[in-house]
């Protein structure tokens, strides 16, 4: 298809609905339309190469346009494209998958349900804890709780679970969700030390717990650090209290390993980063480094068990659980995680990456925090680096940012007004280096222009 840009453009804006985009806004600009990528960088329709901060969307961990990822999609496309796993029949790949994903746990999850999003999987957890509660004999116990700030996909359960305002004025209020304070010490903790307000956010959980009866409470519903929401990263007293709360009322446990699964902190997940020991996980985008969707829901033994035992049938399921295309390029993927020494790499590109931000960051005037774990981080923007103080939300410092960035061939996403990143785990150290000297010209430039608009 040899269209050019302003054509591509024109049909974009005439057809296509973006996720999270104002249309009308997007329809005036026009879309950047990305042709091709290799690697750490993706080229657009006029041939700029641009540094992919943000790895596509949190998950091409391997880098993009792996050959060995599509030599198995090639494969297995050509030896079974698709079967489904409903008719009492399964394929190799989804049973050597959920196996080898059992194994990558440590046997901690021993079983796996596939789906394709990430949306999915958080929906059939959420499902899966008011079943189990269900099956015990305690069918009140349907609410879920989760957290401000929270990011569980967009369907109508994920988009509840999540804790975005304005993602629920859209979707309607569900009943049966609540949602706590984040654990969010730049934005939220005022004069507290990050461990006191750590702690005091973990107790917002036993105070809405037993508000609402913990006879009436399903399960906590968390990410191990929060991605979409601002890459908010809790302080090191805030999961252990969790964890002490959620054994004291018998809460379930799980956690939205959707970004954290397969390396991104450096860890193979985000669990064992900040010891946090779920009864079910959601993975996702690292699982393939989005190179095709797919989506698991992890149980452990003890919700594992009873649904096994007693549940007689499983009422869900969809189309493409356990798709065997996606599970087979899900194994060459954890192949090439486990052979490179990816997890290590993050662990260690991160520490590179964050040290460089630092040096060259750390006394700008606009920047508050940079702060991070293995791959995954952020660069807080502030109108007063002593207050950590936000800038006006109509001020659009974060938005302005990221155009920044894209204008300049280089990809961080803004929430709010904090610059959030994380690439692929075979960044190397002069890609870091472009990294951060991208980054900072970004910040200065922004720096610039609200100055102009007198907004400093
Ligand atoms: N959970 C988390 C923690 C996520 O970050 C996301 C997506 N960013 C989702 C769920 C939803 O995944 P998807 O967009 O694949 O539905």
């Amino acid at each position: 298809m040899t269209y050019t840009t302003k054509q591509w453009q024109a049909m974009d804006a005439a057809h296509f609905l973006h996720p999270f985009t104002d249309h009308k806004a997007l329809a005036e600009q026009g879309s950047r339309i990305i042709t091709r990528a290799k690697g750490v960088y993706l080229w657009d329709s006029e041939n700029h190469k641009i540094l992919d901060g943000m790895a596509g969307l949190w998950c091409a961990s391997v880098g993009h346009g792996h050959p060995e990822l599509v030599e198995a999609a090639t494969k297995q496309m050509s030896e079974l494209s698709f079967y489904n796993a409903f008719f009492k029949t399964a394929t190799p790949p989804a049973i050597a998958l959920a196996s080898r994903i059992a194994e990558l746990t440590g046997q901690r999850f021993r079983h796996v349900f596939f789906a394709c999003s990430g949306s999915e999987a958080v929906d059939s957890i959420i499902r899966t804890m008011r079943h189990y509660w269900t099956l015990k004999g305690e069918p009140n116990r349907q609410i879920i709780i989760g957290r401000q700030y929270g990011y569980h996909g967009s369907t109508i359960a994920g988009s509840a679970a999540g804790g975005m305002e304005d993602m629920h004025k859209q979707a309607g209020h569900l009943p049966g969700f609540t949602h706590i304070t984040a654990p969010y010490w730049y934005g939220l903790g005022g004069g507290l030390t990050p461990e006191d307000f750590g702690l005091q956010a973990a107790q917002a959980l036993e105070e809405r717990i037993l508000e609402l009866g913990p006879e009436n409470i399903a399960g906590f519903l968390a990410e191990p650090l929060q991605g979409a929401g601002g890459v908010i990263i809790p302080p090191a007293t805030y999961w252990p209290e969790i964890q002490r709360i959620c054994r004291k009322y018998d809460i379930l446990l799980a956690a939205d390993e959707v970004i954290c699964g397969f390396g991104r902190t450096g860890r193979w997940f985000g669990s064992d980063t900040f010891r946090i020991e779920a009864d079910l996980m959601s993975v996702a985008k690292g699982l393939t480094s989005g190179y095709v969707p797919l989506s698991a829901m992890l149980v452990g033994d003890r919700v594992a068990d009873l649904l096994i035992s007693e549940g007689g049938e499983y009422y869900h399921g969809f189309t493409y659980s356990g798709h065997p295309v996606s599970c087979a390029v899900a194994l060459a993927n954890l192949d090439i995680i486990e052979r490179d020494g990816l997890v290590e790499k993050a662990a260690t590109q991160g520490e590179k990456l964050r040290a460089g931000l630092r040096e060259r960051l750390a006394d700008h005037p606009l920047v508050g925090e940079v702060r991070g774990v293995g791959l995954v981080g952020a660069i807080e923007l502030t109108a007063d680096k002593r207050t950590r103080a936000f800038f006006p939300d109509d001020a659009d410092v974060g938005m302005r940012c990221r155009n920044h960035c894209f204008q300049n061939d280089f990809i961080m996403r803004a929430v709010r007004d904090t610059m959030v990143f994380a690439p692929p785990f075979i960044i190397d150290d002069e890609q870091i280096e472009e990294f951060v000297a991208r980054a900072a010209h970004a910040i200065d430039l922004t720096y610039a222009e609200i100055k102009d608009a007198g907004l400093l």
